[in-house]
């Protein structure tokens, strides 16, 4: 028997194994994108420099630029993989840090670029850090805007500074610096926002799918999900013009498990009979929990014999693995299962209600069995008996 599939779609949430496989790519795409960012980050200086020495920005020798852009990049990086890694969500995000203080933090700086131009490169970190607080509160809008302005009255602090004969060149920081300070805040800060924000939200919506759509005990898809997959594999059914089949499964006097080994080990049995179950149907078949002791099988394109002698495989497996884990108490669990056909053109609920009777039958007949509805007897009454499949034909 190969590994079953548990029923998913788009909507329906991930294993736990799938989660674990989401980290772990996450994990991965973060490394490459961090050495990707350092080589970006290495370029950039060398590319930086260039105009640097060209427009003669700042008097300075060539290790010096080096040296400066190094700084001023390290900064914008270090303050980068804070918000990669998410770890400003340990920042307290002061309210007030909202458009207008932000801006006027912003001016402030501009300020003190102009009383002490050597701390320029090291001020626009701080400046960064401005749109870093601002940034768990503003918009995209309002922070590009943030970004502007605060860039704008930076050029007007150089302005100043070279009219009073700072050693700097305009052309430079129009062309080179206000651009990177534009796109550099635009990547960092509203870039890395927007997509936390979406990944956040995809991962709410997983939570909410596993949540309404999950059985959580056995990780089985539980009814409403079955009864989607039931309406959808109906018009499969008509069209194929193929028979399916759908089996009802029940545990044979569960209570008593309860009752005698506690509410914590009828749990316990739950999850092993989902998992034999799981691992006993084909890749196509969806198993799924209908609530309590009652579980279900939708079985595509199968003929009704052949699906009763695969459901009686499961039964003897239960049988047996059950003996096996309760050797040692008195407790026997067994499942009494129903199948019924679905033929095109009948009515989900009459197939529903067919697995139900031959369900009913095998409990009927002294449970731990399996009753299945041929294709003959559902063109007539309701009320005909099914047949029970032996353990010999199996
Ligand atoms: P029968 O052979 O006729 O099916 O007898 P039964 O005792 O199994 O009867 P029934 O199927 O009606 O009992 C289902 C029991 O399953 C009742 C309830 O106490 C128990 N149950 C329902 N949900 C859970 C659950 O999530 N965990 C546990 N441990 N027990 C549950
Ligand atoms: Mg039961």
């Amino acid at each position: 028997m190969q590994e079953h599939t548990v029923y998913m779609d788009s909507k329906l949430t991930l294993s736990g194994d799938s989660l674990n496989l989401n980290q772990k790519h996450r994990h991965a795409t973060i490394k490459k994108q961090a050495m990707m960012f350092s080589c970006a980050g290495f370029l950039l200086v060398l590319l930086l420099g260039l105009p640097f020495v060209y427009f003669k920005a700042i008097d300075l020798s060539w290790p010096g630029w080096l040296l400066a852009m190094t700084l001023n990049i390290a900064v914008w990086s270090f303050f980068w993989l804070l918000i990669h890694y998410e770890l400003d969500q340990y920042l307290f995000f002061d309210p007030h840090f909202l458009l207008i203080p932000a801006a006027a933090a912003g001016l402030l700086i501009c300020l003190l670029v102009y009383l002490v131009p050597e701390t320029r490169v090291l001020v626009l970190g701080g400046w960064f850090t401005v749109l870093l607080f601002g940034s768990g509160l503003l918009g995209f809008v309002e922070g590009m805007a943030l970004s502007v302005f605060m860039a704008i009255a930076h050029l007007a602090t150089i302005y100043l500074l070279i009219q009073r004969g700072e050693p700097l060149s305009m052309a430079y920081e129009v062309g080179v610096m206000l651009p990177l300070m534009i796109f550099w805040t635009f990547c960092s800060v509203v870039l890395e926002r927007d997509k936390r924000n979406r990944n956040e939200n995809l991962d709410l919506r997983k939570q909410l799918s596993e949540m309404a759509f999950n059985d959580s005990l056995t990780g089985l898809p539980n009814r409403r999900a079955f009864m989607q997959l039931l309406e959808r594999e109906s018009a499969y059914c008509e069209r194929s013009q193929i028979p399916c089949c759908l089996a009802m499964l029940d545990i044979d006097l569960f209570k008593q498990v309860n009752d005698q080994l506690g509410h914590e080990s009828g749990d316990h049995v739950l999850v092993e009979v989902a998992q034999i179950i799981r691992h006993g149907i084909r890749v196509e078949d969806t198993a799924a929990r209908l609530g309590g002791d009652e579980f279900v099988i939708f079985m595509r394109e199968s003929y009704v014999h052949k699906a009763a002698l695969m459901v009686e495989r499961i039964r003897i497996d239960v049988e047996q693995k059950m003996a096996d884990l309760y050797s040692e108490t008195d407790i026997q669990v067994s499942l009494s299962i129903g199948v019924a056909v679905w033929l095109p053109g009948l009515e989900l609920s009459d197939v529903l209600q067919q697995a139900d009777m031959a369900l009913y039958q095998a409990k009927e007949s002294g449970r731990n069995q399996v009753f299945y509805q041929a294709e003959s007897d559902v063109s007539g009454s309701h009320e005909k008996r099914g047949h029970r499949v032996r353990e010999e034909a199996v």
